[in-house]
């Protein structure tokens, strides 16, 4: 892995969040996209090498929608950088971690992702990401 690419932050209204983000980080969104398949609308800030990703759920069964119900708004889910995804996928695998969808699917930031299961990474939802050349 090769660093942290980006944290996820859950949150109720993503356009009082922008608002809020871009006075806390001092600069304004630069991305919004929205991932139909998952149900979440995403905003993209960059602070240095990292950025955070704000998600709103644009519907009610959205995996989002169901976080903040149980749990709020607030950290969702951390994403690192990986060179080769489905290398890091077989790596984690062996090693016992719980992948959610083995075969990568297309998330926002044009990244290719994969998500590993909360109950085998001490409560935390992790994301690998690649870059989609
Ligand atoms: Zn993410």
């Amino acid at each position: 892995m090769n660093k942290i690419e980006h944290l996820g932050i859950a949150v109720r209204d993503i356009e009082k969040s922008n608002e809020l983000f871009e006075k806390l980080l001092g600069s304004p969104s630069y991305k919004i996209e929205e991932v139909e398949s998952e149900g979440v609308k995403t905003s993209f800030f960059k602070i240095g090498e990292s950025k955070i990703e704000l998600l709103e759920a644009t519907k009610e069964d959205s995996p989002i929608a169901k976080f903040i119900a149980k749990k709020g708004e607030g950290i969702h889910h951390i994403a690192f950088d990986v060179t080769d995804i489905e290398k890091e996928v077989a790596r984690l695998k062996k090693e016992g971690f719980q992948i959610l969808n083995e075969i990568p699917k297309k998330g926002a930031d044009n990244k290719k992702v994969v998500f590993l299961h909360p109950k085998s990474t001490n409560g935390t939802l992790i994301e690998l990401c690649q870059e989609i050349e």
